[in-house]
C-alpha cells in the first residue's frame, strides 16, 4: 500500500463517495485496510463506565484500501500511483495522471538515495 497516515484519500466506492479528500486517520496494513476521516462512520452505543459516561458515541470503521485513491493535490483528484526512481537511485511515489499530462507528479519520497537503483 502506498498510502500512509495523515495522506489525504479520495473515496471511489460505496455510499460516502463525494468531491472532497480525507485525511486517513489509521492504517491497517495487515487486513489491507484504512479508517479514513468522516468515512464510513458508524454509531457504537458504550455503557456508562470507568472511562467513559456511555451513550452513543460516532466511530468511523475501516475501509477496504481499493476503495480509496490517492489525493493529487496538483490533479485535485484521486489518482493512480507508481514507484520510480530517480537517476540517483532515490525511491518516488508518483502521480500517474500528472506523467501523462507531463508534469514531474512526485508525491512523496519514499526512500533516500540508494546506490542499488541508481542509473548513473
Ligand atoms: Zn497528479
Amino acid at each position: 500500500m502506498s498510502i500512509r497516515k495523515g495522506d489525504l484519500v479520495m473515496v471511489i466506492a460505496g455510499d460516502d463517495q463525494d468531491k472532497k479528500p480525507h485525511k486517513v486517520l489509521r492504517m491497517i496494513p495487515s487486513k489491507g485496510k484504512l479508517v479514513v476521516e468522516g468515512v464510513n462512520r458508524t454509531y457504537k452505543h458504550v455503557r456508562p463506565g470507568k472511562n467513559s459516561q456511555g451513550g452513543r458515541l460516532s466511530i468511523e470503521l475501516p475501509v477496504d484500501c481499493s476503495n480509496v485513491l490517492l489525493f493529487c493535490g496538483t490533479c485535485k483528484k484521486g489518482v493512480r500511483t507508481k514507484i520510480s526512481y530517480t537517476p540517483e537511485g532515490v525511491k518516488l511515489l508518483v502521480c500517474k495522471s500528472c506523467l501523462k499530462a507531463g508534469r514531474a507528479g512526485v508525491l512523496r519520497v519514499v526512500a533516500k538515495a540508494d546506490p542499488k537503483y541508481a542509473t548513473k
